[in-house]
Protein backbone atom coordinates (compact mmCIF):
# COMPACT_ATOMS: atom_id res chain seq x y z
CA UNK A 1 0.00 0.00 0.00
CA UNK A 2 2.85 2.46 0.37
CA UNK A 3 3.40 2.44 -3.49
CA UNK A 4 -0.06 4.82 -2.98
CA UNK A 5 2.17 7.36 -1.24
CA UNK A 6 3.05 10.41 -2.77
CA UNK A 7 6.95 10.75 -2.66
CA UNK A 8 10.52 10.33 -3.28
CA UNK A 9 9.96 6.61 -4.52
CA UNK A 10 6.84 6.79 -6.02
CA UNK A 11 7.61 9.67 -8.93
CA UNK A 12 6.69 6.99 -11.72
CA UNK A 13 3.24 5.95 -10.35
CA UNK A 14 1.90 9.28 -9.87
CA UNK A 15 3.20 10.15 -13.22
CA UNK A 16 1.22 7.86 -14.61
CA UNK A 17 -2.01 7.47 -12.09
CA UNK A 18 -2.14 11.51 -13.21
CA UNK A 19 -1.90 11.34 -16.91
CA UNK A 20 -4.35 8.70 -16.92
CA UNK A 21 -6.71 11.14 -15.18
CA UNK A 22 -5.85 13.66 -17.62
CA UNK A 23 -6.13 11.81 -20.28
CA UNK A 24 -9.92 10.40 -19.02
CA UNK A 25 -10.67 14.29 -18.74
CA UNK A 26 -9.15 15.24 -22.03
CA UNK A 27 -11.61 12.98 -24.01
CA UNK A 28 -14.22 13.38 -22.03
CA UNK A 29 -14.17 17.19 -22.98
CA UNK A 30 -13.35 16.44 -26.40
CA UNK A 31 -16.73 14.45 -26.71
CA UNK A 32 -19.07 16.32 -24.64
CA UNK A 33 -21.79 17.36 -27.05
CA UNK A 34 -24.18 18.93 -24.65
CA UNK A 35 -23.50 20.74 -21.17
CA UNK A 36 -25.56 17.56 -19.45
CA UNK A 37 -27.21 14.39 -20.55
CA UNK A 38 -30.16 14.79 -18.44
CA UNK A 39 -29.81 11.84 -16.06
CA UNK A 40 -32.24 11.94 -13.33
CA UNK A 41 -31.68 11.26 -9.38
CA UNK A 42 -33.60 8.26 -9.90
CA UNK A 43 -31.43 6.50 -12.93
CA UNK A 44 -27.83 7.93 -11.26
CA UNK A 45 -28.14 6.84 -7.51
CA UNK A 46 -28.44 3.16 -8.21
CA UNK A 47 -25.01 3.16 -9.88
CA UNK A 48 -23.58 4.89 -7.27
CA UNK A 49 -25.44 2.88 -4.46
CA UNK A 50 -24.64 -0.36 -5.68
CA UNK A 51 -20.50 0.39 -5.26
CA UNK A 52 -19.61 -1.40 -2.26
CA UNK A 53 -16.83 1.33 -0.58
CA UNK A 54 -15.48 -2.05 1.37
CA UNK A 55 -14.74 -3.72 -1.66
CA UNK A 56 -11.67 -1.84 -3.39
CA UNK A 57 -10.90 -2.42 -6.96
CA UNK A 58 -7.07 -1.72 -6.32
CA UNK A 59 -6.77 -0.71 -9.56
CA UNK A 60 -5.96 2.89 -10.91
CA UNK A 61 -7.81 2.34 -14.72
CA UNK A 62 -10.66 0.47 -12.85
CA UNK A 63 -11.19 2.69 -10.33
CA UNK A 64 -11.49 5.55 -13.47
CA UNK A 65 -13.58 3.33 -15.71
CA UNK A 66 -16.27 3.43 -12.52
CA UNK A 67 -15.59 6.80 -12.40
CA UNK A 68 -16.72 7.77 -15.76
CA UNK A 69 -19.87 5.97 -15.11
CA UNK A 70 -20.86 7.11 -11.85
CA UNK A 71 -19.50 10.96 -12.73
CA UNK A 72 -17.85 11.77 -15.70
CA UNK A 73 -20.29 11.00 -18.26
CA UNK A 74 -23.36 12.88 -16.83
CA UNK A 75 -21.63 15.73 -14.77
CA UNK A 76 -22.68 18.91 -15.50
CA UNK A 77 -20.08 20.66 -17.99
CA UNK A 78 -19.86 24.09 -17.56
CA UNK A 79 -16.93 24.36 -20.38
CA UNK A 80 -19.92 23.68 -22.84
CA UNK A 81 -20.98 27.19 -24.65
CA UNK A 82 -24.87 26.08 -23.91
CA UNK A 83 -24.14 25.65 -19.99
CA UNK A 84 -25.96 28.98 -19.33
CA UNK A 85 -27.09 28.84 -15.71
CA UNK A 86 -25.69 29.83 -12.40
CA UNK A 87 -22.26 31.96 -11.73
CA UNK A 88 -19.97 29.10 -12.83
CA UNK A 89 -16.90 29.40 -15.30
CA UNK A 90 -15.15 27.11 -17.68
CA UNK A 91 -11.52 27.59 -16.28
CA UNK A 92 -8.56 28.72 -17.49
CA UNK A 93 -5.89 25.57 -17.89
CA UNK A 94 -2.59 27.52 -16.02
CA UNK A 95 -5.39 27.55 -13.18
CA UNK A 96 -6.00 23.42 -13.46
CA UNK A 97 -1.84 23.18 -13.66
CA UNK A 98 -2.02 25.26 -10.38
CA UNK A 99 -4.49 22.93 -9.01
CA UNK A 100 -2.29 20.10 -10.05
CA UNK A 101 0.96 21.38 -8.33
CA UNK A 102 -1.20 22.48 -5.42
CA UNK A 103 -2.62 18.97 -4.22
CA UNK A 104 0.39 17.00 -4.90
CA UNK A 105 2.58 19.25 -2.65
CA UNK A 106 -0.07 19.99 -0.13
CA UNK A 107 1.19 23.19 1.60
CA UNK A 108 -1.34 24.17 4.14
CA UNK A 109 -0.95 28.19 4.47
CA UNK A 110 -2.15 28.53 8.23
CA UNK A 111 1.72 28.98 8.78
CA UNK A 112 4.77 30.12 7.47
CA UNK A 113 6.23 26.48 9.15
CA UNK A 114 3.39 24.58 6.74
CA UNK A 115 4.06 26.55 3.08
CA UNK A 116 6.83 28.70 3.18
CA UNK A 117 6.36 30.57 -0.35
CA UNK A 118 3.18 29.96 -0.51
CA UNK A 119 2.21 32.56 2.07
CA UNK A 120 4.77 35.17 0.17
CA UNK A 121 2.60 34.23 -2.92
CA UNK A 122 -0.70 34.44 -1.34
CA UNK A 123 0.36 37.93 0.13
CA UNK A 124 1.78 39.41 -3.55
CA UNK A 125 -1.57 38.32 -4.84
CA UNK A 126 -3.75 39.89 -1.85
CA UNK A 127 -1.51 42.60 -2.33
CA UNK A 128 -1.53 42.77 -6.26
CA UNK A 129 -5.66 42.48 -5.64
CA UNK A 130 -5.72 45.56 -3.11
CA UNK A 131 -3.94 47.57 -6.14
CA UNK A 132 -5.98 46.73 -8.54
CA UNK A 133 -9.24 48.02 -5.76
CA UNK A 134 -6.55 51.19 -5.28
CA UNK A 135 -7.47 50.80 -1.15
CA UNK A 136 -4.38 52.56 -0.38
CA UNK A 137 -0.84 51.32 1.41
CA UNK A 138 -2.02 49.89 4.71
CA UNK A 139 -4.52 47.08 2.62
CA UNK A 140 -4.22 43.59 3.34
CA UNK A 141 -6.62 40.69 3.13
CA UNK A 142 -6.68 36.52 3.04
CA UNK A 143 -7.62 34.17 0.86
CA UNK A 144 -11.03 32.46 1.45
CA UNK A 145 -13.57 29.83 0.38
CA UNK A 146 -15.35 31.78 -1.07
CA UNK A 147 -17.76 34.68 -1.42
CA UNK A 148 -19.83 33.67 1.35
CA UNK A 149 -16.92 33.36 4.01
CA UNK A 150 -14.98 36.43 2.49
CA UNK A 151 -18.85 38.13 3.23
CA UNK A 152 -18.64 37.22 6.57
CA UNK A 153 -15.30 37.94 7.77
CA UNK A 154 -16.04 41.64 6.41
CA UNK A 155 -19.05 41.56 8.97
CA UNK A 156 -17.21 40.13 11.31
CA UNK A 157 -14.53 42.94 11.77
CA UNK A 158 -17.56 45.38 10.67
CA UNK A 159 -19.44 44.20 13.90
CA UNK A 160 -16.20 44.60 15.90
CA UNK A 161 -15.69 48.01 14.97
CA UNK A 162 -18.66 48.89 15.39
CA UNK A 163 -19.48 48.16 18.99
CA UNK A 164 -21.80 50.43 20.57
CA UNK A 165 -19.64 50.81 23.86
CA UNK A 166 -16.38 49.26 24.86
CA UNK A 167 -18.33 47.77 27.89
CA UNK A 168 -21.10 46.55 25.77
CA UNK A 169 -18.77 43.75 24.38
CA UNK A 170 -20.85 41.02 22.72
CA UNK A 171 -24.20 41.08 24.95
CA UNK A 172 -26.81 40.41 22.75
CA UNK A 173 -28.84 43.55 23.97
CA UNK A 174 -26.05 45.73 22.15
CA UNK A 175 -25.62 43.60 19.23
CA UNK A 176 -29.20 43.41 18.64
CA UNK A 177 -28.90 47.40 18.09
CA UNK A 178 -26.62 46.68 15.38
CA UNK A 179 -28.00 47.06 11.55
CA UNK A 180 -26.46 46.18 8.36
CA UNK A 181 -28.22 48.04 4.80
CA UNK A 182 -27.77 46.10 2.21
CA UNK A 183 -29.86 46.42 -1.61
CA UNK A 184 -32.94 44.33 -2.19
CA UNK A 185 -31.08 42.18 -4.39
CA UNK A 186 -27.86 41.35 -1.98
CA UNK A 187 -26.56 38.06 -1.80
CA UNK A 188 -28.27 36.20 1.17
CA UNK A 189 -25.04 35.12 2.80
CA UNK A 190 -25.39 38.75 4.31
CA UNK A 191 -28.45 37.27 5.97
CA UNK A 192 -26.74 34.40 6.56
CA UNK A 193 -23.63 36.20 8.19
CA UNK A 194 -26.01 38.56 10.64
CA UNK A 195 -27.71 35.50 11.43
CA UNK A 196 -23.71 33.85 12.68
CA UNK A 197 -22.56 36.89 14.00
CA UNK A 198 -24.94 36.77 16.51
CA UNK A 199 -27.37 40.20 15.37
CA UNK A 200 -30.87 40.56 15.49
CA UNK A 201 -33.61 39.33 13.62
CA UNK A 202 -34.03 42.88 12.63
CA UNK A 203 -30.45 43.25 11.44
CA UNK A 204 -30.17 43.50 7.68
CA UNK A 205 -32.34 46.34 6.63
CA UNK A 206 -33.36 45.69 2.81
CA UNK A 207 -32.96 48.98 0.79
CA UNK A 208 -35.52 48.79 -2.31
CA UNK A 209 -33.91 48.93 -5.92
CA UNK A 210 -34.28 51.42 -8.58
CA UNK A 211 -35.33 50.08 -12.25
CA UNK A 212 -31.76 49.00 -13.01
CA UNK A 213 -32.15 46.41 -9.85
CA UNK A 214 -29.30 48.88 -8.18
CA UNK A 215 -29.60 50.35 -4.32
CA UNK A 216 -31.93 53.70 -3.76
CA UNK A 217 -29.25 55.88 -2.47
CA UNK A 218 -32.09 57.77 -1.78
CA UNK A 219 -33.76 54.93 0.59
CA UNK A 220 -30.04 54.00 2.08
CA UNK A 221 -29.64 57.59 3.42
CA UNK A 222 -33.17 57.64 4.52
CA UNK A 223 -32.63 54.49 6.25
CA UNK A 224 -29.24 55.29 8.02
CA UNK A 225 -31.26 58.55 9.13
CA UNK A 226 -33.91 56.32 10.93
CA UNK A 227 -31.14 54.03 12.43
CA UNK A 228 -29.78 57.22 13.89
CA UNK A 229 -32.91 58.93 15.27
CA UNK A 230 -33.96 55.36 16.60
CA UNK A 231 -30.84 55.01 18.77
CA UNK A 232 -30.00 52.08 16.96
CA UNK A 233 -25.78 51.64 15.30
CA UNK A 234 -25.24 51.56 11.86
CA UNK A 235 -22.57 48.56 11.35
CA UNK A 236 -22.15 48.10 7.71
CA UNK A 237 -23.70 49.14 4.38
CA UNK A 238 -23.27 46.15 1.93
CA UNK A 239 -23.02 47.32 -2.06
CA UNK A 240 -23.09 45.14 -4.40
CA UNK A 241 -20.42 45.41 -7.31
CA UNK A 242 -22.38 42.46 -9.41
CA UNK A 243 -25.40 41.21 -7.74
CA UNK A 244 -26.27 37.59 -8.46
CA UNK A 245 -29.11 37.97 -10.29
CA UNK A 246 -28.84 40.83 -12.90
CA UNK A 247 -25.11 41.64 -12.39
CA UNK A 248 -26.22 45.49 -11.31
CA UNK A 249 -23.93 47.32 -9.86
CA UNK A 250 -24.94 49.32 -6.76
CA UNK A 251 -24.26 53.47 -7.44
CA UNK A 252 -20.67 52.87 -5.20
CA UNK A 253 -19.60 56.65 -5.06
CA UNK A 254 -22.94 58.00 -3.91
CA UNK A 255 -23.00 55.07 -1.04
CA UNK A 256 -19.22 55.89 -0.02
CA UNK A 257 -20.60 59.56 0.56
CA UNK A 258 -22.85 58.25 2.65
CA UNK A 259 -21.09 55.63 4.37
CA UNK A 260 -18.66 58.68 5.20
CA UNK A 261 -21.24 60.92 6.38
CA UNK A 262 -22.63 58.42 9.14
CA UNK A 263 -19.46 56.46 9.47
CA UNK A 264 -20.38 53.46 9.04
CA UNK A 265 -18.20 50.66 7.43
CA UNK A 266 -18.53 50.15 3.70
CA UNK A 267 -17.96 46.61 2.72
CA UNK A 268 -18.09 45.96 -1.00
CA UNK A 269 -19.47 42.33 -2.10
CA UNK A 270 -17.85 41.84 -5.63
CA UNK A 271 -17.69 38.34 -5.73
CA UNK A 272 -19.25 38.45 -9.59
CA UNK A 273 -18.41 42.13 -10.44
CA UNK A 274 -14.25 41.31 -9.12
CA UNK A 275 -13.47 40.30 -13.35
CA UNK A 276 -14.07 43.98 -14.05
CA UNK A 277 -10.62 44.57 -11.91
CA UNK A 278 -8.72 42.98 -14.88
CA UNK A 279 -11.09 44.34 -17.58
CA UNK A 280 -9.46 46.20 -20.32
CA UNK A 281 -12.10 48.27 -21.29
CA UNK A 282 -15.04 48.20 -18.19
CA UNK A 283 -13.16 48.77 -15.36
CA UNK A 284 -14.52 52.24 -14.66
CA UNK A 285 -17.95 50.55 -13.96
CA UNK A 286 -16.73 50.03 -10.79
CA UNK A 287 -15.03 53.21 -10.34
CA UNK A 288 -16.04 54.16 -6.14
CA UNK A 289 -15.04 50.42 -4.89
CA UNK A 290 -11.67 51.94 -3.68
CA UNK A 291 -13.47 53.79 -1.21
CA UNK A 292 -14.31 50.75 0.29
CA UNK A 293 -13.23 49.47 3.96
CA UNK A 294 -13.58 45.49 2.62
CA UNK A 295 -14.34 43.80 -0.40
CA UNK A 296 -15.38 40.14 -1.57
CA UNK A 297 -13.50 39.04 -4.91
CA UNK A 298 -14.57 35.50 -6.07
CA UNK A 299 -11.89 34.63 -8.58
CA UNK A 300 -14.00 31.18 -8.82
CA UNK A 301 -16.25 33.41 -10.57
CA UNK A 302 -14.83 35.98 -13.06
CA UNK A 303 -11.18 35.40 -12.93
CA UNK A 304 -12.30 31.98 -14.33
CA UNK A 305 -10.83 30.22 -11.58
CA UNK A 306 -11.53 26.52 -10.44
CA UNK A 307 -13.46 26.30 -7.55
CA UNK A 308 -12.26 27.44 -4.39
CA UNK A 309 -10.47 30.73 -5.45
CA UNK A 310 -11.90 33.85 -3.28
CA UNK A 311 -10.50 36.78 -1.03
CA UNK A 312 -11.73 39.26 1.46
CA UNK A 313 -9.32 42.39 1.37
CA UNK A 314 -9.64 45.56 3.89
CA UNK A 315 -8.38 49.12 3.66
CA UNK A 316 -7.14 49.26 7.40
CA UNK A 317 -4.67 45.78 7.95
CA UNK A 318 -5.36 46.25 11.35
CA UNK A 319 -8.94 45.35 11.19
CA UNK A 320 -7.59 41.74 10.81
CA UNK A 321 -7.21 41.09 14.01
CA UNK A 322 -10.50 41.01 15.03
CA UNK A 323 -9.79 37.53 13.42
CA UNK A 324 -6.46 36.82 15.35
CA UNK A 325 -6.57 33.97 18.24
CA UNK A 326 -2.97 32.89 19.03
CA UNK A 327 -2.39 28.97 19.99
CA UNK A 328 0.55 27.60 21.43
CA UNK A 329 0.99 24.49 19.30
CA UNK A 330 0.38 26.46 16.15
CA UNK A 331 0.57 30.78 16.15
CA UNK A 332 2.31 31.73 19.13
CA UNK A 333 2.00 35.92 20.19
CA UNK A 334 5.86 35.26 20.32
CA UNK A 335 5.44 34.61 16.48
CA UNK A 336 3.55 37.68 15.26
CA UNK A 337 6.50 39.98 17.78
CA UNK A 338 9.07 37.84 15.64
CA UNK A 339 7.48 39.04 12.48
CA UNK A 340 7.25 35.07 11.04
CA UNK A 341 4.31 35.37 8.65
CA UNK A 342 1.05 33.37 9.84
CA UNK A 343 -1.43 33.94 7.82
CA UNK A 344 -3.86 32.29 10.15
CA UNK A 345 -3.41 35.41 12.30
CA UNK A 346 -5.99 36.53 9.38
CA UNK A 347 -8.17 33.81 8.18
CA UNK A 348 -11.51 32.05 10.33
CA UNK A 349 -10.34 28.59 8.46
CA UNK A 350 -6.56 26.80 9.82
CA UNK A 351 -6.06 24.34 7.88
CA UNK A 352 -6.25 25.98 4.20
CA UNK A 353 -5.64 25.16 0.53
CA UNK A 354 -2.83 26.86 -1.26
CA UNK A 355 -5.96 28.32 -3.49
CA UNK A 356 -3.56 31.52 -4.64
CA UNK A 357 -1.51 29.46 -6.42
CA UNK A 358 -3.98 29.17 -8.88
CA UNK A 359 -4.10 32.84 -9.79
CA UNK A 360 -0.30 32.68 -9.84
CA UNK A 361 -0.25 30.41 -12.25
CA UNK A 362 -3.14 32.37 -14.39
CA UNK A 363 -1.28 35.96 -13.98
CA UNK A 364 2.13 34.63 -14.86
CA UNK A 365 0.92 32.56 -17.79
CA UNK A 366 -1.77 34.59 -19.73
CA UNK A 367 -1.62 37.80 -17.11
CA UNK A 368 -4.28 39.98 -15.84
CA UNK A 369 -5.59 41.29 -19.40
CA UNK A 370 -6.05 38.02 -20.61
CA UNK A 371 -8.07 37.17 -18.13
CA UNK A 372 -9.93 40.74 -18.45
CA UNK A 373 -10.37 40.41 -22.18
CA UNK A 374 -12.14 36.97 -21.50
CA UNK A 375 -14.54 38.58 -19.14
CA UNK A 376 -14.95 41.83 -21.13
CA UNK A 377 -16.28 39.27 -24.27
CA UNK A 378 -18.96 37.90 -22.14
CA UNK A 379 -20.17 41.29 -20.84
CA UNK A 380 -20.45 41.90 -24.65
CA UNK A 381 -22.12 38.98 -25.45
CA UNK A 382 -24.93 39.94 -22.67
CA UNK A 383 -25.66 43.30 -24.49
CA UNK A 384 -25.76 41.51 -27.70
CA UNK A 385 -27.79 38.70 -25.97
CA UNK A 386 -30.21 41.76 -24.39
CA UNK A 387 -30.70 43.18 -27.80
CA UNK A 388 -31.81 40.31 -29.29
CA UNK A 389 -34.49 39.63 -26.30
CA UNK A 390 -35.49 43.06 -26.72
CA UNK A 391 -36.12 42.96 -29.97
CA UNK A 392 -38.49 39.37 -29.53
CA UNK A 393 -41.81 39.76 -29.29
CA UNK A 394 -41.97 36.46 -27.55
CA UNK A 395 -39.38 37.32 -24.64
CA UNK A 396 -39.87 39.97 -21.34
CA UNK A 397 -36.59 41.25 -20.90
CA UNK A 398 -35.81 42.59 -16.82
CA UNK A 399 -32.65 45.13 -17.04
CA UNK A 400 -30.04 46.17 -19.48
CA UNK A 401 -26.76 43.70 -18.27
CA UNK A 402 -23.69 45.66 -16.80
CA UNK A 403 -22.38 42.56 -16.59
CA UNK A 404 -23.07 39.16 -17.97
CA UNK A 405 -26.77 38.19 -16.98
CA UNK A 406 -29.78 38.51 -18.29
CA UNK A 407 -33.05 37.67 -16.80
CA UNK A 408 -36.20 37.17 -19.18
CA UNK A 409 -39.38 35.46 -19.50
CA UNK A 410 -41.55 33.52 -22.12
CA UNK A 411 -44.41 35.49 -22.64
CA UNK A 412 -47.10 33.74 -24.87
CA UNK A 413 -48.94 35.30 -27.56
CA UNK A 414 -52.25 33.60 -26.44
CA UNK A 415 -52.19 33.23 -22.99
CA UNK A 416 -52.17 36.37 -20.13
CA UNK A 417 -53.26 34.35 -16.77
CA UNK A 418 -49.48 35.59 -15.00
CA UNK A 419 -49.65 32.16 -12.82
CA UNK A 420 -50.28 30.05 -16.12
CA UNK A 421 -47.18 31.88 -17.86
CA UNK A 422 -45.32 30.78 -14.68
CA UNK A 423 -46.14 27.20 -14.88
CA UNK A 424 -44.84 27.62 -18.62
CA UNK A 425 -41.34 29.05 -17.95
CA UNK A 426 -41.01 26.57 -15.10
CA UNK A 427 -41.84 23.88 -17.54
CA UNK A 428 -39.36 25.32 -20.24
CA UNK A 429 -36.26 25.47 -17.73
CA UNK A 430 -37.11 22.23 -16.63
CA UNK A 431 -37.96 20.65 -19.57
CA UNK A 432 -34.67 21.59 -21.51
CA UNK A 433 -32.47 20.35 -18.48
CA UNK A 434 -34.02 16.55 -19.00
CA UNK A 435 -32.75 17.33 -22.74
CA UNK A 436 -29.21 18.41 -21.78
CA UNK A 437 -29.39 20.67 -24.66
CA UNK A 438 -28.66 23.51 -22.40
CA UNK A 439 -28.89 24.66 -19.15
CA UNK A 440 -30.15 27.73 -17.95
CA UNK A 441 -31.14 29.15 -14.22
CA UNK A 442 -34.50 30.82 -12.86
CA UNK A 443 -34.81 33.14 -10.54
CA UNK A 444 -38.01 35.74 -8.92
CA UNK A 445 -39.08 39.00 -10.23
CA UNK A 446 -41.53 40.72 -8.68
CA UNK A 447 -43.40 37.25 -7.44
CA UNK A 448 -43.19 35.82 -10.70
CA UNK A 449 -40.98 33.40 -12.14
CA UNK A 450 -38.10 34.15 -14.44
CA UNK A 451 -35.14 32.84 -16.82
CA UNK A 452 -31.76 33.24 -16.01
CA UNK A 453 -28.75 33.14 -18.38
CA UNK A 454 -25.27 33.23 -16.74
CA UNK A 455 -22.75 34.11 -19.78
CA UNK A 456 -19.55 33.21 -18.59
CA UNK A 457 -18.30 31.47 -21.35
CA UNK A 458 -16.53 33.27 -23.99
CA UNK A 459 -16.41 30.68 -26.19
CA UNK A 460 -20.97 31.39 -26.49
CA UNK A 461 -22.52 32.82 -28.95
CA UNK A 462 -25.12 34.75 -30.20
CA UNK A 463 -26.49 32.16 -32.37
CA UNK A 464 -25.98 29.71 -28.78
CA UNK A 465 -28.09 32.19 -27.64
CA UNK A 466 -30.56 32.57 -30.05
CA UNK A 467 -30.86 28.92 -30.47
CA UNK A 468 -31.43 28.24 -26.80
CA UNK A 469 -34.43 30.87 -27.00
CA UNK A 470 -36.23 28.70 -29.55
CA UNK A 471 -35.69 25.90 -27.71
CA UNK A 472 -36.98 27.38 -24.46
CA UNK A 473 -40.27 29.08 -26.59
CA UNK A 474 -40.55 25.64 -28.33
CA UNK A 475 -40.85 23.86 -24.07
CA UNK A 476 -43.14 26.56 -23.33
CA UNK A 477 -45.73 25.83 -26.37
CA UNK A 478 -45.34 22.79 -25.22
CA UNK A 479 -46.45 23.13 -22.38
CA UNK A 480 -49.51 25.39 -22.98
CA UNK A 481 -50.38 22.77 -25.72
CA UNK A 482 -50.81 20.11 -23.37
CA UNK A 483 -52.31 22.44 -20.82
CA UNK A 484 -55.01 23.43 -23.34
CA UNK A 485 -55.31 19.88 -24.40
CA UNK A 486 -56.07 18.84 -20.61
CA UNK A 487 -58.58 21.89 -20.06
CA UNK A 488 -60.61 20.56 -22.86
C1 LIG B 1 -21.88 33.98 -5.50
C2 LIG B 1 -22.03 35.16 -4.66
C3 LIG B 1 -21.70 35.11 -3.30
C4 LIG B 1 -21.31 33.83 -2.61
O1 LIG B 1 -20.09 33.37 -3.08
P1 LIG B 1 -19.67 31.82 -2.94
O2 LIG B 1 -18.32 31.79 -3.54
O3 LIG B 1 -20.69 31.04 -3.70
O4 LIG B 1 -19.68 31.49 -1.50
C5 LIG B 1 -21.77 36.29 -2.58
N1 LIG B 1 -22.17 37.43 -3.16
C6 LIG B 1 -22.52 37.51 -4.46
C7 LIG B 1 -22.95 38.81 -5.04
C8 LIG B 1 -22.46 36.36 -5.25
O5 LIG B 1 -22.82 36.42 -6.54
Amino acid sequence: MRSHLLNDLTAEHYRRSVTEGVERVAARLATTDRPFTGVTPDALAPLVDRIDLDRPLYDTGAALDELEEVYLRDAVYFHHPRYLAHLNCPVVIPAVLGEAVLSAVNSSLDTWDQSAGGTLIERKLIDWTAGRIGLGPAADGVFTSGGTQSNLQALLLAREEAKPGPDDGDHPASLAKLRVFASEASHFSVRKSAKLLGLGQDAVVSIPVDHDKRMQTVALARALENCARDGLVPMAVVATAGTTDFGSIDPLPEIAELCEQYDVWMHVDAAYGCGLLASVRHRDRIDGIERADSVTVDYHKSFFQPVSSSAVLVRDAATLRHATYHADYLNPRRMAEERIPNQVDKSLQTTRRFDALKLWMTLRTMGADGIGELFDEVCDLAREGWRLLAADPRYDVVVEPSLSTLVFRYIPATVTDPAEIDRANLYARKALFASGDAVVAGTKVGGRHYLKFTLLNPETTAGDIAAVLDLIAGHAEQYLGDSLDRAC
